[in-house]
């Protein structure tokens, strides 16, 4: 077998070759992992995509074969039995199970890697973590990330309906959250509340680890536009846990948004809607080959009119992936390949949140990419790409979760505005911080009546506030 030519079972791949893939940033070692995938995704994944996307079943046995592949807990070290992978093979992993197999699989995966990602980081020492991560692969134990909060959307890391209160021998969780992917069928959860001593600090948050008969989750309940195989439904918590099961310590929340759950969200967003945008542009590829018009002896593909619709779509893809690529590249740099073992010893280090704006940046690329590219590719197919037979209006609808998903692209576009306008302090992630400005605009407009309208219910206020 030549490994220059990209395999699909016995044939050679149907979409785009490896001259369109940025292999320059994979060793050897990653691009022989790669082929595994796509393997996999040949004979189980992506069927399992197409069977799902009809009946909603949760595909479990795609869960399987990541865990034989050694992905699911490819993070964490290998004093634990597992790869102690980069961010470089993060982003081929999740772009190929993307690409080749399902992205609702991608999605399955994304949410449990950032769950993964938590534990890794205060892995140190705790029995509990450790023993999950040790048999995480060899038993396919599927995890996820129970964020977002119902009451503030897709600001996930402003958990209102929640609490930890500490009890004898561990700790009383309540959590509802309005997403969560495998919801139901997850092995393990990872959540985030505010802190046991919380007193109305929103940035004070706690992480914990919980099992399946400590959650109420809401399985095969899902009804979406796509993705209909994650099932990101509701979950409820309502729980007493052990002491060890709080991941890091009281109050260690934001540092674990910043420095774990946000880079690999991050990373993997960009690759999960990378590779749906590539799936559209390889499945667009096959179709526009095979279609003939007999009435001109041309194909599709044969039109100049495809050919720069196609070309256009690739273009954007490319400066897409290169971004990701580059991302994760400088991420590797920063963390001695990927390691996560720095913070047994310094638990402040911080080299992964110093890409927190790129992050975002690459979020936003590719969510808009695989929105854009989707679309595109769906009209190259014509009247057939309108069908389910062509396979690409399931990736058009599971496309649009990218937009949306947390945060959405409008928000991370906001952050990443500001930030560049008015620096990093401005961001203001909890709300804490007065707009001056607005402030006095908005005084400004009040009569001398009304000002002292408004001085006496702050009087009132703060003396109330005094009792
Ligand atoms: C397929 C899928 C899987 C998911 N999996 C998980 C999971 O595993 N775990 C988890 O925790 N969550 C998960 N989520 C939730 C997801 O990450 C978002 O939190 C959720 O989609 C937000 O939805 P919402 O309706 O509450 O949006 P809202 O936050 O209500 O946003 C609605 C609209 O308002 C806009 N908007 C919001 N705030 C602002 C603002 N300040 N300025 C300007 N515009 C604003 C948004 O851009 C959007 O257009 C999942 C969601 C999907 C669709």
């Amino acid at each position: 077998m030549d490994p220059r030519i990209k395999m699909w079972g016995d044939e050679p791949y149907y979409g785009l070759g490896y001259d369109f893939d940025p292999t320059w940033f994979l060793s050897d070692a990653d691009r022989a992992l790669e082929a595994e995938i796509i393997d996999a995704c040949q004979r189980v994944i992506r069927p399992l995509a197409i069977e799902c996307d009809r009946t909603g079943a949760y595909p479990r046995a795609s869960v399987d074969e990541l865990g034989r592949l050694r992905l699911l807990a490819m993070i964490a070290p290998e004093g634990y039995g597992c790869r102690a992978a980069s961010h470089t093979q993060v982003l081929m992993a999740t772009e190929a199970i993307a690409r080749y197999g399902c992205p609702s699989t991608a999605v399955i995966f994304m949410m449990h890697l950032v769950a993964v990602g938590g534990l890794v980081f205060r892995a140190h020492g705790n029995p509990a973590i450790e023993s999950l991560l040790r048999r995480m692969d060899t038993d396919a134990l599927i995890g996820t990330a129970s964020y977002t909060d119902p009451e503030t959307g897709g600001h996930f890391w402003y958990p209102k309906t929640s609490s930890a209160t500490r009890v004898a021998d561990g700790w009383h969780v309540k959590k509802t959250a309005a997403f969560t992917t495998s919801s139901g069928h997850a092995n393990w959860y990872l959540t985030q509340t505010t802190s046991p001593d919380f007193s109305g600090d929103y940035s004070d948050l706690s992480v914990f680890l919980l099992y399946p008969d400590e959650v109420k989750g809401n399985p095969d309940t899902w009804d979406a536009m796509g993705m209909h195989a994650n099932q990101s439904a509701p979950v409820e918590i309502d729980a007493v846990i052990p002491e060890n099961r709080i991941v890091g310590w009281p109050g260690d929340g934001a540092r674990s948004n910043d420095e774990a759950i946000d880079p690999l969200a991050f990373l993997q967003y960009a690759g999960a809607y990378n590779g749906v945008a590539m799936a559209c542009l390889d499945v667009a590829r096959r179709h526009a080959l095979r279609r003939g018009h007999a009435q001109y002896g041309r194909r599709i593909a044969d039109y100049a009119t495809s050919q720069d619709s196609y070309g256009e779509a690739l273009c954007e893809a490319q400066a897409s992936r290169l971004f990701a690529y580059g991302m994760a590249k400088a991420m590797d740099d920063a963390t001695d390949g990927g390691s996560w073992e720095m913070y047994a010893n310094d638990p402040d280090a911080a080299p992964r949140s110093a890409f927190t704006a790129w992050g975002l940046e690459a979020k936003v690329l590719a969510a808009g990419l695989a929105s854009r590219v989707s679309d595109r590719m769906l009209q190259l197919c014509g009247g057939r790409g309108y069908t389910r037979a062509g396979e690409i209006e399931r990736l058009v609808r599971d496309a649009k979760a990218g937009w949306v998903m947390a945060p959405s692209n409008e928000v991370s576009r906001q952050i990443v505005g500001r930030w560049a306008l008015l620096g990093v302090e401005s961001v203001d992630w909890w709300n804490q911080k007065v707009d001056e400005r607005a402030l006095r605009n908005e005084l400004g407009k009040l009569d001398a009546a009304e000002k002292q309208q408004l001085v006496d219910e702050l009087s009132a206020e703060l003396a109330g506030a005094g009792d």
